[in-house]
């Protein structure tokens, strides 16, 4: 059983208990089998199609305590396997004061310590370049967890077509499934994307495409300018930020998802 004092244990006990989270928490705490099983097990709960799982806000505190005690390759996996959870929390925002919301921003808050301090250690560094696959994952995990979570969401709806094709719905009715991102599209002006200092996280696509330069050659850089870039509609010549077209054509397909 997992073991925790504060006032608020006894209920997130109560939201967790006897479910398969709780099973695969204890594992992966109690180091019964391993810890990437655990891991994956429990993102496999609680990411289900991207759909948010409230359980994932009473889960964050004791991932975030127990981050240290993982191996740095263990550390980069759980970011990389978590962040579709987090991120699905853009979808069905916590309402203030709730019990839910305070344990997701505790949670968030000390994992935002924990990436930013993984993100600057020259051995995560090494383990992102390894594998870009993992890499990529890590950093849109980070984005969950220290940037904006709706961004992190939009960059999982656009994996769907590995992050070559875009969606996007104008308010005028105007909508395009496959916007052919690799062929630098007339109808989204790009962004200008200054080089990363490596520390500061002001700047989301700066430092996002900073850590994507640590994994390398990959499938998401190429298209930072233009998803951070201002859509220009073809039919009635509104712009606006591009995520605005993208989360307009998702409303539009929810049902289906
Ligand atoms: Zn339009």
């Amino acid at each position: 059983m997992i073991q925790r004092t504060d006032a608020r244990w006894g209920s997130v006990i109560s939201n967790l208990n006897g479910s398969q989270v709780e099973l695969w928490l204890t594992k992966l705490m109690e180091g019964d089998g391993s810890p990437q099983e655990a891991i994956f097990g429990l993102s496999e709960e609680l990411s289900h199609q991207l759909s948010w799982n409230r359980i994932t806000a009473y889960v964050l505190p004791h991932l975030a305590a127990f981050v240290p005690n993982l191996s740095k390759k263990d550390q980069v996996y759980l970011i990389a396997q978590m962040g579709a959870a987090i991120a699905a929390e853009a979808e069905c925002p916590l309402p203030l004061g709730t019990e839910a919301y305070q344990e997701f921003y505790e949670g968030l808050s000390g994992l935002q310590k924990e990436v930013k301090t993984m993100i600057a250690d020259p051995q995560v560094q090494l383990l992102l370049a390894e594998d870009t696959e993992l890499g990529v994952m890590f950093t849109l995990g980070a984005l969950a967890v220290i940037g904006d979570r709706n961004h992190a969401y939009g960059f999982w709806l656009l994996s769907g077509s590995v992050w070559e094709e875009g969606m996007a719905a104008c308010a005028c009715g105007w909508d395009e499934e496959s916007i052919p991102f690799l062929e630098q599209p007339d109808c989204i002006e790009e962004i200008q994307i200054d080089p990363w200092d490596g520390t500061s996280f002001e700047h989301e696509a700066v430092w996002l495409n900073g850590v994507l330069e640590l994994v390398g050659d990959n499938p998401v850089s190429p298209i930072l300018p233009l998803v951070y870039g201002t859509g220009v509609c073809p039919e009635c010549g509104e712009t606006e930020p591009y995520w605005d077209w993208l989360y307009r054509f998702h409303e539009g397909e929810a049902p289906s998802l």
